[in-house]
């Protein structure tokens, strides 16, 4: 993984964008939303640049 952005922490090792070896994303932006109609917790909202690593 050539791209390490180390403003982007993220330990969802299952998407594709996960560096690896590192608790960093390799993208230089990610898309943030909420699944709930008013969030009012963390858990409430979704990297939405997720994608299923195969
Ligand atoms: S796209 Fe989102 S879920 Fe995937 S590695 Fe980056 S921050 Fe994590």
């Amino acid at each position: 993984m050539e791209n390490i952005n180390r403003s982007i922490h993220c330990t969802v090792e299952d998407c594709v964008h996960h560096c690896g070896s590192c608790s960093y994303c390799s993208l230089e932006a990610i898309h943030v939303g909420a699944h709930e109609s008013r969030p009012s917790e963390d858990r409430c909202t979704d990297c939405l640049s997720f994608v299923k690593k195969f």
